[in-house]
């Protein structure tokens, strides 16, 4: 018998869209030029390039030579801050509590290195305290560096507050908008933000490909050396292939009805949850919350365990962040918003994809609600 399979664990990495690996296989084979020679092969590959390009600067509403292609979110948030810091003056950066690890980590390393770091502390629901901001921007200060939705509770910070705190007062600001990415309309025309980081393989692109803007003139200092690609920020040989399935990606995710039907079926997944396990609660903003996010506590319950059974009945989630999943600890997220010990060992994270169907969430309200319980009653025998 075929065992029935519900992946929800869509933050922390997506299926390839089947139009995403058609668009892709022709660059394994017939067109493997490298985009920098001049013969038919290498224009064509280039041309793919450019196009791609074109794609994903239309999707932030900014010009093709912004996007600078680069392995994925993590290298894109390594190159807007170790990169903006290098070419600047000031010596101090400003990142908030809740951003992803690639952030947290760059932003420790500049310390070691002899940067001074802030952090901007959220409130209970995981937003960025602005006024905080405001107080801690300093002259000197090169680059503030906040995310645009959490990973792990979904909560969707306003953008557009805080890239005009920083851009008053002259301060370059950059955004991790990976979980927001073609969820969360972001138009650089509009918000004021100088750098923001894309990854393909949280929309349905392939992994290892991702993408940073750079508004056009903002000072940023390349990370390794080599070839002039990339405009000169990041240097080897372009992941043809890869960039090709990531414009596909964006291209299929820009589709509002997806959005529209995530959003049901998060909310019914919540509202049911809610409603049918005593005690349980939603963590972050109801509201200001990404489309396919969900992020429940059942205060006492031991999560791993909870993981497990549901793995048993062949639904996949994630307990906090996939990312420091690996790790033990609580989680930095659930930290800063003030979560007690209790509430953050007892919480699951379950995202949804534009592949998740109506059935799939019925079974999964039926299997949390049977396997909660069940484990309720055993943590009170
Ligand atoms: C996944 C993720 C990243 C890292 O992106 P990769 O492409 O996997 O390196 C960075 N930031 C956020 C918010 C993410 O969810």
């Amino acid at each position: 018998m075929l065992r029935k399979r519900v992946y929800l664990d869509n933050a922390a990495a997506t299926m390839v869209a089947p139009e995403v690996l058609a668009a892709m296989r022709p660059f394994f084979s017939g067109r493997y030029g490298n985009p920098s020679s001049l013969h038919s092969f290498g224009r064509e590959a280039h041309d793919a390039l450019d196009r791609a390009r074109a794609t994903i600067a239309q999707a932030l509403c900014a010009d093709p030579s912004e996007i600078i292609f680069t392995s994925g979110g993590t290298e894109s948030n390594n190159l807007a801050l170790q990169g903006v810091l290098q070419a600047a003056c000031g010596k101090h950066v400003i990142v908030s509590a809740i951003e992803h690890p690639s952030v947290l980590l760059t932003a420790r390393h500049l310390s070691s290195l002899g940067y001074s770091v802030s952090y901007v502390p959220v409130d209970a629901k995981g937003c960025i305290d602005a006024k905080r901001l405001s107080s801690l921007l300093r002259p000197e200060t090169a680059l503030v560096s906040l995310m645009h939705a959490n990973n792990e509770i979904g909560t969707i910070q306003d953008l557009t507050l805080l890239a005009k705190i920083c851009r008053q007062k002259n301060v370059l600001f950059h955004t991790d908008a990976v979980q927001s990415f073609t969820k969360v309309p972001l138009d650089v025309s509009k918000i004021p933000v100088d750098l923001v980081s894309i990854s393909s393989h949280k929309i349905h692109g392939p992994k290892g490909i991702g993408a940073l803007y750079v508004r056009r003139g903002t000072p940023v200092n390349a990370l390794f050396f080599g070839g002039p690609h990339e405009f000169e920020l990041r240097a080897g040989t372009e992941n043809v292939s890869a960039i090709v399935g990531f414009a596909k990606a964006v291209e299929l995710a820009l589709d509002s009805s997806a959005i529209t039907r995530m959003t049901q079926l998060r909310d019914r997944l919540i509202s049911r949850i809610l409603s049918q396990v005593k005690g349980s609660v939603l963590t972050g903003d109801s509201k200001r919350r990404l489309c396919n996010s969900v992020h429940l506590q059942f205060p006492g319950l031991d999560a791993e365990a909870l993981l497990m059974h549901l793995d048993l009945v062949g639904i996949a989630v994630s307990m906090g962040s996939a990312c420091s999943e690996k790790k033990m600890g609580t989680s930095h997220v659930l930290d800063a918003i003030g979560l007690s010990s209790a509430c953050a060992n007892g919480s699951v994270r379950l995202s949804l994809s534009r592949y998740t169907t109506a059935a799939e969430i019925e079974y999964t309200i039926t299997q949390l609600v049977r396997i909660v319980r069940s484990l309720q009653s055993v943590s009170r025998r």
